[in-house]
């Protein structure tokens, strides 16, 4: 029986799409690259996905998964493959309020999950700029960071179980809400950003944690990047580490957000070299409830360490959001990166992670050595300061291929140095495989294989992603 009627019957013909039915699956976000799948298919259940599964492998046709699209490594590229689309599997299967865990379809958007967290008093604390389009499956296989990293952990942490669908078609199913299980290897572990080689994730069972009844948020500029260590340390001892989030939000990212969206307002007098933007949450009522002249406890506390800090010359200006619409406008500004991004036009980025107590090193190091190669590049960036995480960009005065590699080089040699990673929270799809092939430990990259080729002895789950060539 041919592929594609052989599909049709699994999951329905409309669930089938090809030809121009493909187009909004055939780019990534970005639209760096650009494919034609064989045709898209749209499961709506385990079972049919496990079906689907087998019957590629038995036609030797590769599979590309794919849920939200909004990755940023080139990781769904699916040229003539079958891809897999997890949209129509989007079912909460069931929020858990005194677990404290959702058991959810792969395909649920973050944002949904969000909401029915909330329903209950709770939170789903994976957050970041896509989390309207990504879906659980994709954050899960891409490991993904976000925001709230600092105080929550990555994707990973926020995982009890998966149910997934493997190479073979055979189902996975270790679904529970154990927070404890010993009984041999964490298999779970695998599939987490794997980007899909090593199979297709359907079902999750996620932690869920107290919403926040108040938040205390503001932009601070410092002096420089020691000062705001100091601050993330300070809040941190003192809230019992209640801070949320702790992102860098440097000059340079604050004239690219200008030029991208003239019309909004920005915090400040005048642009300061280093601002970082924090946030506090708390859940406790003598945190939380407002006293008698109004404050609330928590934004009290942080206003109060602001103005120590400025006093020790540690802080140089502050914005305390005075409402839900302030805190709602600095988390837009934040949140705005990847536009700001692709309005700066073509630039090599850097998505790396270093220890907390190395970035103005790492920050003064990758400055002078990529202007030795380029002395007018303008180098940006913007990142989760508090977990480590740079988004380091810069945009060359040529993009040449040449250019681009020696750049990446320069700040990936520094990276190393400081005993950090070319690879925080996107992943390496395609993009980064070259960095795999020179910087990851040949040991670890062979162990990959091994794993690779035990489950996926055809290699035709998301083939030439992650692994070098
Ligand atoms: C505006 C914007 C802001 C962003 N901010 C952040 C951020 O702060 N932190 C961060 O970490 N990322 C960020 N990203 C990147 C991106 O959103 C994340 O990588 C996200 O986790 C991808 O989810 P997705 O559902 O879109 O997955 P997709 O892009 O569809 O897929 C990503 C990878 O996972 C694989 N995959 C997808 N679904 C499955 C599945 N069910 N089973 C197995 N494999 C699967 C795909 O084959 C691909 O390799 C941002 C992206 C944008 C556009």
């Amino acid at each position: 029986m041919e592929l594609i009627p052989e599909l049709s019957q699994i999951v329905g013909a409309s669930h089938v799409l090809t030809g121009a039915d493909t187009e909004r699956f055939s780019h990534d976000w970005m639209r760096v690259y650009s494919y034609t799948p064989m045709a898209v298919v749209r499961p709506g259940s385990t079972d049919e996905v496990s079906k689907v599964v087998k019957a590629c492998v038995a036609a030797d046709v590769a599979m590309v998964p794919i849920s939200g699209n909004s990755g940023l490594t080139g990781g769904t590229v699916a040229e003539g493959a079958i891809m897999i689309s997890m949209e129509r599997m989007n079912r909460i299967r069931e929020v858990s309020r005194d677990a404290r865990v959702a058991i959810v379809d792969a395909g649920v958007i973050l944002s949904n999950l969000h909401d029915a967290a909330e329903a209950e008093g709770l939170v789903f604390p994976l957050t970041f700029g896509a989390r309207g389009t990504a879906m659980v499956g994709g954050a899960l296989s891409t490991n993904a960071g976000g925001s709230n990293v600092v105080r929550y952990g990555s994707t990973r942490g926020l995982c009890l179980v998966l149910e997934v669908v493997l190479p073979s078609g055979e189902i996975l199913n270790s679904m529970s809400e154990l927070h404890k299980d010993n009984s041999g290897y964490n298999l779970k572990d695998l599939f987490i950003g794997a980007e899909g080689t090593l199979g297709l994730i359907t079902g999750a069972v996620v932690r869920l944690f107290p919403k926040p009844q108040a938040y205390g948020t503001a932009m601070v500029a410092v002096p420089d990047l020691d000062a705001a260590l100091d601050l993330l340390n300070r809040l941190q001892t003192a809230t019992g580490g209640a801070v949320e989030a702790f992102e860098y939000m440097p000059r340079a990212y604050m004239e690219g957000f200008r030029a991208t969206f003239p019309d909004r307002r920005t915090p400040f007098d005048c642009d300061y070299d280093i601002a970082v933007m924090v946030e506090v949450g708390a859940t406790a009522p003598r945190d939380t409830v407002p006293l008698e002249d109004g404050t609330v406890p928590l934004v009290s506390f942080l206003e109060d360490t602001l103005a120590t800090m400025f006093e020790e010359g540690l802080v140089i200006d502050a914005e305390v959001a005075q409402s839900d619409g302030q805190r709602a406008e600095m988390w837009a500004r934040r949140e705005a990166a990847a536009e700001v991004s692709l309005h700066q036009g073509p630039v090599v980025n850097n998505d790396v992670a270093l220890p907390l107590d190395k970035i103005a090193t790492f920050l003064d190091m990758a400055g002078a050595r990529v202007r030795a190669i380029d002395p007018d590049a303008d180098i940006s960036g913007v990142g989760h300061l508090g977990d480590g995480n740079l988004h380091y960009t810069v945009r060359p005065t040529d993009m040449s291929a040449q250019m681009k590699h020696d750049i990446m080089e320069a700040v990936e040699d520094v990276v190393l140095e400081l005993q950090g990673s070319f690879s925080a929270e996107h992943g390496i799809g395609i993009s980064k495989k070259p960095q795999m092939a020179r910087r990851k430990d040949p040991v670890a990259v062979a162990t990959m294989r091994a794993i690779k080729a035990a489950l996926d002895p055809k290699d035709l789950m998301n083939p030439g992603k992650v692994l070098p060539d």
